[in-house]
C-alpha cells in the first residue's frame, strides 16, 4: 500500500482540549503530549544531521559503505508523483515527488551497481523495488532507464486484470479527502479532523485487520457514508496515483528491461486470511503467473502483522525463489522468504540519505538500544 505508517494511535480530546493542546494516544494507554514530543524529535533531527555533516566530511561514511554490506540492499519505492501534483495528503504517505526521486535515484546510483538479481551476492549492489502497481511507476521506470538502470515492480493481479483500485487505497483516497465531520461505516464511527487523518485512518486498518473478512465490502460502505467519486481530487492526481497499470504497460515495462513480480491477488493481509483463503490468493496469482518476469514475490503491506510463517511458507511451496518484507533490519536476516527493503523517506538532505544507505544510521540506533 502507499500510504501512512499503520502504526500510528488514536488521537481523542474534547473540543476545548483540541483547541489548545492535541494529544496522542499510545498503546499502552500513556498520554503524551504531541506538540511535546515532536518538538523533542526535531531536536533530535537536527544533532543527527549535524553529526552526519560531519560524518560526511570526515570520510565515516566511506568507511561504513565499504564495511557494512555482504549482502545486497533492497530499496522499497510507492508512488512517484509530479512535483505539481503532489499534496499532504495521507495517502502520499509514502509516495515521493518526481525532483526527490530523481536526487535519490541519483546518488543510489553513484553509490551502488543497481541490479535486478535477488540471487547475486557481494558488496556495492542495490536493487529498487516498487510496489502496487499504480500508474505513476511507468515515469518511475523511464526516469531509472535514463540513469542505464533497471528496476522491480511488483503488482497485485487483480487491479492488472480489472483496472479497479485496491481495496486499501480507496480507503486510504476516502481518509485523504472526505470532509471534516462525523460518519459512520460498517457500524463504526469515524471522526474525520484536518490534523488526525491518518490516525482515523491507521484505527480502522486495525479494524479491517481485524474484519478481513469484510474486506472487499469496505470500499462499499465508505461510499455509502461518503462517495468516493465526490473526493475532492485533482483528476490528474486521481488518475496517475489509483489507477493500476494495465497489461500493455506492463509488457512495455518488461521489454524495457524492468522486472515484474508478483504482490498477490488483491493485495490483503496474507496472515490474516484462513488457510483456506491463503491457498486460494496464491493459486490465482498462480493462473496468471505468466504476467511476471521475476520469481522474487512481495507480500502486501509486508510487516511482521501481516506476514506469519504459514504465509512465507505458502510462498515458497508455490515456487517463488525469496520475497521481500516492507521492514529493514540491518544485515541480520539470512531468511530469503523474509528479505528486508529500506525505504528512504522523502525530503531526506544528502547526508541523512547517506546515513541510510551507508548503514551508518542503522548502527547508531542499534548503540542506542533502538534498531
Ligand atoms: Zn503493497
Amino acid at each position: 500500500m502507499g500510504g501512512v505508517d499503520t502504526d500510528g494511535g488514536v488521537e481523542e480530546g474534547d473540543e476545548r482540549r483540541a483547541a489548545s493542546r492535541r494529544y496522542l494516544r499510545q498503546e499502552n494507554g500513556a498520554v503524551i503530549d504531541r506538540s511535546t514530543k515532536e518538538a523533542g524529535k526535531r531536536l533530535k533531527q537536527v544533532v543527527l544531521e549535524s553529526l552526519y555533516v560531519v560524518c560526511h566530511w570526515t570520510g565515516v561514511f566511506k568507511i561504513f559503505y565499504s564495511l557494512r554490506r555482504r549482502t545486497t540492499l533492497i530499496l522499497a519505492y510507492h508512488n512517484v508523483i509530479p512535483d505539481e501534483l503532489f499534496d499532504e495528503s495521507i495517502h502520499l504517505g509514502t509516495g515521493h515527488r518526481v525532483s526527490e526521486f530523481q536526487r535519490q535515484i541519483a546518488l543510489i546510483a553513484s553509490r551502488f551497481k543497481i541490479i535486478t538479481d535477488f540471487s547475486a551476492s557481494g558488496a556495492g549492489k542495490c536493487i529498487i523495488t516498487f510496489d502496487d502497481g499504480y500508474a505513476n511507476n511507468i515515469g518511475a521506470a523511464e526516469q531509472l532507464t535514463r540513469l542505464g538502470a533497471r528496476g522491480v515492480f511488483f503488482v497485485p493481479v487483480e487491479p492488472v486484470l480489472t483496472g479497479r483500485t485496491l481495496v486499501i487505497d480507496q480507503v486510504l483516497l476516502w481518509f485523504s479527502y472526505v470532509p471534516k465531520g462525523s460518519y459512520v461505516v460498517a457500524g463504526k464511527t469515524i471522526s474525520i479532523a484536518d490534523d488526525g487523518r491518518a490516525e482515523a485512518f491507521s484505527d480502522f486498518y486495525q479494524w479491517m485487520l481485524a474484519h478481513v473478512e469484510r474486506w472487499k465490502t469496505v470500499p462499499e460502505s465508505l461510499d455509502a457514508s461518503y462517495p468516493l467519486a465526490k473526493l475532492p481530487v485533482p483528476k490528474m492526481l486521481r488518475d496517475i496515483r489509483f489507477r493500476p497499470m494495465n497489461l500493455e504497460e506492463l509488457k512495455r515495462l518488461a521489454k524495457d528491461g524492468h522486472l515484474v513480480g508478483c504482490h498477490s491477488w488483491d493485495h490483503r493481509p496474507l496472515a490474516a486470511l484462513s488457510d483456506e483463503e491463503l491457498c486460494k490468493d496464491f493459486e490465482r496469482c498462480e493462473s496468471q503467473r505468466w504476467i511476471f518476469n521475476t520469481n522474487a514475490y512481495c507480500y502486501p503491506f509486508g510487516h511482521p502483522a501481516e506476514v506469519d510463517d504459514r504465509v512465507m511458507c505458502a510462498c515458497e511451496a508455490f515456487g517463488y525463489e525469496c520475497a521481500t518484507m516492507y521492514t529493514f533490519t540491518e544485515g541480520k536476516t539470512v531468511n530469503r522468504f523474509a528479505l528486508p527493503r529500506l525505504s528512504l523517506p522523502p525530503k531526506l538532505s544528502r547526508y541523512s540519505l547517506d546515513a541510510k544507505l551507508s548503514g551508518f544510521e542503522s548502527a547508531i540506533k542499534s548503540v542506542l538500544g533502538r534498531s
